[in-house]
């Protein structure tokens, strides 16, 4: 057994309001300088929509992650020969186009510009090029109005067919917030994909870091996450990542977009695990399993023989009891309310998610499953389709989302009975 620590975050969708803090506080600390303008190291997607970069998920365009070869885990993006081979052309990066090219408003042109027959307007201006976009076509957040409709769950819609389903599917549209950072994985397929050494997963808590001296800019790690979370900066050169804002987690801070989250919906904890349990469960056949088999690499931190030899590792006590204490300990793998984002990509992901409940689509109650066994309206029947939840948490897997939705379905009918209608009527009822 080789015992690690790992920080990791859960993030609590029902919570999340939309709001883009988190991913304005991140860019004012992080990516502010000439190179990162187009970088969001958090960000918040409008769900189900295409995403940043957009389509991310289309793993028919894009690779990333792992896959199983002969029972073996293997880098999707490339080994070393197809490395050589794109020296000068990676096929499997996100282009800037995906991204959107990065502008400010010039508003000289609203304050100066000569008198004429129209209001002036402050012009997107390149902050690339440095010229005027006449019309700017694509931004990190351009879907945010547009949702979806609960037949389609597209996970890579392009915008029109989108907005068709919208149309069509009036009644049945949804939309959830989907917060993102880095993943700092168990099992990082970015630290695997850099031919440089540079990209590296840091013993003490799992920080996965770039090494700004070591890296050469080869970008396989831009391709080689899944998640689309390294980016590459134009000006140095260099990759650039999430750092889990390690300055500040060091001195016991927490993470800007934690500390700054309007919502609260961001939890930060450590848990410990078996290192040497990774790399077998990551290789388990049916991606179905592999959220269970990412449960079973992690330890019980109030387990005295795991302590002891915790501290052999090189724990301390204060990681310890911090291990005890931990939110993401009590909601990901006590309780399990708390899900992996994209398990089928097989790196072992640390930020979790607690799916959000959503109102009852009362209005297309169906008597025959109504009557069904076991059905039940409140989770059964909710406007976010399972199956789509089920697409980004449970690699398709609807009864482990059933199974978190019951609970928390059950948590609030039972604190609405406490603090509204008293316990004791609740219980009557
Ligand atoms: Fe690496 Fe982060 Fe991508 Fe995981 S999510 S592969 S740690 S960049
Ligand atoms: Fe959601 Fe919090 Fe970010 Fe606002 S600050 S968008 S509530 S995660």
């Amino acid at each position: 057994m080789r015992i690690k620590a790992q920080v990791a975050m859960v993030m609590h969708l029902d919570k999340c309001i939309g709001c883009h803090t988190c991913s304005v506080t991140c860019k004012n600390t992080w990516t502010n300088r000439p190179g990162t303008e187009y970088m969001w190291f958090n960000n918040v997607e409008t769900r189900p929509g295409p995403g940043y970069p957009k389509q991310w998920e289309d793993t028919n365009r894009f690779k990333g992650g792992w896959e199983l070869k002969n029972g073996k885990l293997k880098l999707k993006a490339g080994g070393p020969i197809t490395k050589l081979a794109n020296i000068f052309y990676n096929p499997d990066m996100a282009s800037m186009d995906d991204y959107y090219e990065p502008w400010t408003y010039d508003y000289d042109n609203l304050i100066h510009s000569p008198k004429s027959e129209n209001i002036p307007v402050a012009r997107p201006k390149s902050m690339i090029t440095g010229k005027y976009i006449d019309k700017p076509e694509w931004g990190s957040n351009w879907d945010d109005d547009l949702a979806g409709g609960s037949e389609i769950v597209p996970l890579d819609p392009n915008v029109q067919e989108l907005q068709e389903h919208i149309s069509m599917e009036y009644e049945k549209t949804f939309m959830m917030y989907l917060p993102r950072i880095c993943e700092h994985c168990l099992n990082p397929s970015c630290v695997a994909s850099c031919p440089s050494g540079a990209l590296y997963k840091r013993d003490e808590d799992g920080i996965v870091l770039v090494d700004q001296d070591a890296c050469r800019g080869w970008r396989f790690c831009t391709s080689g996450c899944p998640y689309h979370k390294v980016y590459y900066n134009w000006n140095t050169h260099k990759a650039e990542k999430c750092n889990f804002c390690y300055p500040r987690t060091e001195a016991g801070l927490p993470t800007i977009c934690s500390e700054t989250c309007v919502g609260r919906i961001r939890y930060i904890g450590v848990v410990l695990y078996d290192a040497d349990k990774v790399k077998d469960a990551a290789s388990v056949e049916d991606p179905q399993d592999l959220y269970e088999a990412q449960l079973g690499c992690f330890l019980d931190p109030f387990d005295p023989e795991i302590q002891k030899k915790a501290r052999e590792a090189g724990i301390n006590d204060a990681w310890i009891e911090s291990a005890q204490e931990s939110p993401v300990y009590k909601m990901a793998i006590k309780w399990k309310i708390a899900l992996p984002l994209h398990p089928e990509y097989r790196t072992m992901p640390m930020v979790w998610y607690v799916p959000p409940l959503s109102p009852i689509m009362n209005h297309i109650t169906n008597e025959e499953e109504l009557s069904t066994d076991g059905y039940i309206p409140a989770v059964d029947q909710m406007r976010i389709p399972m199956e789509y939840l089920a697409s980004l948490l449970s690699a398709g897997d609807t009864e482990v989302i059933r199974n978190v939705l019951l609970k928390l379905t059950a948590m609030r009918v039972y604190m609405r009975g406490k603090t509204v209608g008293g316990i004791d009527e609740f219980r009557q009822s």
